[in-house]
């Protein structure tokens, strides 16, 4: 099913794509549609006191605290899953954003001495000298809505399991964001997600690169057991420097081939845990 916006500005240029199946329980639904305009689209005209009317423009300007957003975000670009009893699992851009941190990054001295020795054009630096966090990282997992109880667990995705090969019934990956950061490498921030006929997994992923400097990935993993009452929620942090990551170059544009290669730095398992659905016995 493809929808086409209502909205008498996007009509023409840009139709929002949308999709919505069931399976089991659950309703998994996606948006997808252009990047955000760089102005105000009301001319200015947006009341910031009525946040209910609100362009998208003035809404990142007035909940992302950076003096600049990604040169792409796609603000329509949001991945829903839902369960009949109302747990909802949510990926957006506003919420990836809103957790990039305002203050400076202190990288500066790290590119500065890689580009050097690399003999890349000094005058990039000038450029990435910003007092807030350039590289857009954040360490997003998902929007919760709804009644979920969150803990900590020793249960573990088995991702061996997920490799086995199985019918795909839904499968759809989507970008929030993303920045070429000035031709200097890349920051995007993605959400993918597969539904096979008694599980689903989802793999959020913001991927950094920073030419001849670092590599960062942060990853949250999602998968659900249909005949379970819980998620596993994996995060990931890696970050290496790339000097040190013995890999051929070609590897480094690929975040699922070089993430084997980049040094764990920080993780967390939880397991989210949803009531059965209404109408389901206990
Ligand atoms: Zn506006």
């Amino acid at each position: 099913m493809t929808e086409t916006s209502k909205n008498p500005i996007d009509i023409q240029k840009f139709p929002l794509n949308s999709e919505e199946h069931t399976f089991k329980s659950w309703k998994v639904k996606y948006e997808q549609s252009h990047i955000l305009h760089s102005k105000c689209s009301k001319e200015g005209e947006c009341n910031l006191n009525d946040e209910s009317n609100l362009c998208e423009f003035c809404v990142y300007s007035q909940k992302v605290p950076l003096p600049q957003l990604p040169d792409m975000v796609f603000p329509k670009n949001v991945l829903c899953i839902q369960n009949s009893n109302g747990c909802e699992l949510n990926f957006n851009p506003l919420d990836a954003l809103m957790l990039v941190s305002d203050k400076p990054m202190n990288l500066e001295i790290a590119c500065a001495g890689a580009w050097k020795e690399s003999r890349q054009e000094s005058g990039y630096l000038g450029r990435m000298i910003k007092p807030f966090d350039w590289t857009f990282t954040t360490e997003y997992k998902g929007t919760l809505k709804g009644n979920w109880t969150v803990e900590n667990t020793n249960e573990r995705i088995d991702l061996e399991k997920l490799k086995v090969k199985k019918s795909i019934l839904f499968y759809h990956d989507l970008t929030l964001f993303e920045d070429e950061l000035h031709d200097n490498g890349c920051a995007v921030c993605s959400v993918k997600i597969r539904v096979m006929p008694n599980e689903f997994f989802i793999l959020l992923r913001y991927f950094l690169r920073i030419d001849n400097v670092l590599i960062r990935i942060n990853d949250t993993r999602i998968y659900h057991d249909f005949e379970t009452n819980f998620v596993i929620r994996e995060y990931t942090a890696r970050q290496g420097m790339i000097q040190e990551i013995k890999v051929p170059s070609y590897v480094l544009t690929d975040p699922s081939a070089v993430s084997p290669h980049v040094p764990l730095i920080k993780s967390c398992f939880e397991k989210l845990s949803f009531p059965s659905a209404s109408g389901d016995s206990l």
